[in-house]
């Protein structure tokens, strides 16, 4: 199973205990005190679809097929009703996923090195993602470069380090106020004289809305795609689970700017609102990619709609 294995399912589920207690919680008291599913019960339902951040949007599908299945489905207890709304949840999401490799840190591609741009708002948590991401390619045997391009902030590079250190793998960092498409290039070049697998590249936070700012990304983009043809081959945008239905703003906006191919959604761990997966997977044709669930570097897990379900849906580990 790889990454998925018992202790990553067990990490996950520990990272979205806050959303599974709130949303679960309630959602269990909804079905201990329905008899039919009636109007008063989609109701109900749909208030704690939409207070755990599902988005509305999400939350009418999921309705639309607790209906249908419940044309089709005996219930008859608390438990056939949880299984009923687990299932119509898993048809939504289900239908919008795009199926990524069994392993993710298993490189599908031939060109040598695979660029990755990480993009996103201040704090969300990029480096911390780049430092776990590193680890994670490195356990899978690559040869990993981190491009230090966040040339923005003061004590940037002294934090991507550490992380670099942590995953045991090399940083090509240039002094704060440089110009951040040049430590891209310098970055993708040095991999291909090393040989590398895989850069990763740090981005300064920069807010959505600012069009310099953005201008700056595309030229990063510009600069990587001059070196090697089909670089940056991901561009992934951090978002902060915490962040509620602006994360939707973010990546439309991001995406409009640089392309994205993925998304990272990070501090599951520290919100209820987990049910911001649900909204963001419905509104946006973009993959999530990973998601974070920890501070620690072995908190990154490849998002799978499947198993996010049980970790959401699951008993406590005893
Ligand atoms: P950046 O500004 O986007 O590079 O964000 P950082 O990587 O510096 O992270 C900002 C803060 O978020 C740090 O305190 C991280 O430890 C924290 N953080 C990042 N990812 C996660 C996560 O998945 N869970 C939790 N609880 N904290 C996280
Ligand atoms: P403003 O952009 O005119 O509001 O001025 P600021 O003092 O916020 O920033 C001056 C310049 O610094 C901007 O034009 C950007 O080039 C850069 N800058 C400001 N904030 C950020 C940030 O969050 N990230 C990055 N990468 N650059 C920033
Ligand atoms: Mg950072």
């Amino acid at each position: 199973m790889g990454l998925l294995d018992s202790i990553g399912l067990t990490r996950l589920k520990d990272g979205l205990a806050k959303t599974r207690t709130t949303f679960i919680g309630k959602l269990n008291r909804l079905f201990f005190a329905t008899a039919k599913i009636d109007d008063d019960f989609l109701v109900h339902l749909e208030e704690i679809l939409i207070g755990a951040d599902v988005g509305v949007d999400t939350a009418t599908l999921v309705l639309l097929r607790v209906k249908a299945r419940a044309k089709e489905q005996r219930y008859e207890n608390p438990a056939e009703l949880s299984s009923l709304v687990r299932e119509s949840i898993a048809d939504v999401l289900l239908g919008n996923e795009k199926k990524n490799g069994d392993d993710p840190f298993v490189l599908h591609t031939v060109t040598k090195p695979y660029v990755i741009m990480v993009v996103g708002v201040n704090g969300v948590g990029k480096t911390t993602t780049i430092g776990k991401l590193a680890f994670n390619y490195k356990s899978a045997g690559k040869n990993v470069l981190i491009g230090a391009a966040d040339t923005f902030r003061a004590a940037a590079n002294e934090q991507l380090e550490i992380w670099a250190k942590r995953a045991g793998v090399t940083i090509i960092q240039q002094v704060q106020g440089s110009d951040p498409a040049a430590v891209a290039f310098d970055t993708v070049k040095a991999a291909q004289s090393r040989n590398a697998d895989v850069v990763i590249i740090d981005t300064a936070g920069r807010l959505h809305t600012k069009v310099n700012l953005m201008e700056e990304l595309k030229k990063m983009k510009r600069v990587m795609h001059k070196c090697i043809a089909e670089a940056p081959h991901e561009v992934l945008l951090v978002l902060d689970a915490s962040t509620g239905q602006n994360a939707i703003q973010q990546a439309k906006q991001f995406d409009a700017a640089v392309g994205l191919t993925g998304l990272v959604v990070t501090k599951l761990d520290g919100t209820a609102k987990g049910g911001i997966i649900l909204a963001i997977s419905q509104a946006l044709k973009i993959p999530v990619r990973f998601i974070g669930v920890g501070e620690q570097i072995g908190d990154l897990q490849p998002f799978n709609t499947e198993t996010f379900i049980d970790a959401l849906f699951d008993k406590e580990p005893d």
